[in-house]
């Protein structure tokens, strides 16, 4: 194994974030197969323990680090979502007008991921799910013509990487299967729905501080979140019933989801939480008496 590669890997940005490869830069559309793949597709690939570039892949990368990711690592270490961010994350707006999302921290002086040891991945049944799908890519389109999204897989294959090689052969869906993506894809729908939608409106749609902080908030923070949610008017505004209350107010997956389907609802009008018109109408009141 050698940790002191130069490959520059750039998995994120080719994992369910950029759609249109046109937009890449050269070095990641050298890597990425142009054919479109789907789950009955066939893939030679296998990666194990003693192959010769093992862990040659965890460094010197960007990884993307989405919701469900940030859960499930926090729990596997102990760590508040602020702690976790401090130590592990940084925010990452890929252009103008996108929103933001949690990229991993590499390592300043080695470029290595702070998980990878040499025995392999020392988080590896909780790891992103950008290193579970590789070397496979999701790209998700949104068609404004129709409704909800396409996606399909794309191939990644680095000169470095000797998977490749390896004679096993299996169908996509068996590898998203054996990864464990199934899951974490559904996990984080809300969250990949918004990028998407929001990526198709282009980069000339502006998307305010506020907005942006609220989505960084509610993709990567859910505790953070939960002190919005109980400690303003938003009960009141909003139509919240008990048991969806008590739930995000234990547990950070469903605080997460809620808070995603919430900015889903904010800026595309998808009705997923539903305003209360009464208390909204007694706090324009309230405001206007008061102005
Ligand atoms: S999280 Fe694990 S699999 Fe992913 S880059 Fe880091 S060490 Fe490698
Ligand atoms: S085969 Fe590819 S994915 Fe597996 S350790 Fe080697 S570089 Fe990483």
């Amino acid at each position: 194994m050698s940790n002191d590669t130069s490959n520059n890997s750039d998995r994120d940005r080719v994992l369910q974030l950029d759609p249109d490869m046109r937009d890449m830069p050269r070095e990641v559309r050298d890597i990425i197969s142009p054919k479109p793949l789907t789950g009955q597709d066939t893939l030679q690939f296998r990666c194990h323990p003693g192959i010769a570039c093992f862990n040659q892949c965890c460094s010197h990368i960007e990884i993307l680090l989405t919701p469900y990711d940030l859960l499930r690592l926090r729990k596997r270490l102990n760590l508040t979502a602020e702690a976790f961010l401090f130590q592990y994350a940084t925010p990452y707006t890929m252009s103008k007008g996108q929103l933001p999302v949690a990229m991993m921290r590499m390592d300043e002086e080695t470029g290595r991921c702070p998980f990878v040891t040499a025995e392999g991945c020392s988080v590896y049944s909780d790891r992103p799910v950008t290193c579970r799908y590789y070397p496979l890519g999701l790209a998700l389109l949104h068609r404004q013509q129709t409704t909800g999204n396409e996606s399909f897989y794309f191939l990644i294959k680095e000169d470095f990487c000797k998977g490749h090689q390896e004679p096993q052969q299996l169908q996509v869906e068996a590898w998203r299967q054996d990864q464990g993506v199934v899951d974490y894809d559904e996990k984080n729908r809300h969250w990949m729905e918004l990028i998407v939608k929001r990526r198709s409106a282009g980069d000339a749609t502006s998307t305010s501080l506020q907005l942006s902080e609220f989505f960084y908030m509610a993709s990567t923070n859910p505790e953070k979140f939960r002190q919005f949610v109980f400690n303003s008017t938003f009960l009141k505004r909003y139509q919240v019933d008990k048991e969806t209350a008590e739930r995000i107010l234990k547990d950070d997956e469903a605080m997460t989801d809620f808070a995603l389907a919430w900015l889903k609802t904010v800026l595309f009008g998808d009705q997923e939480i539903k305003v209360n018109p009464e208390a909204i109408a007694e706090l324009k009141a309230k405001k206007g008496a008061a102005s």
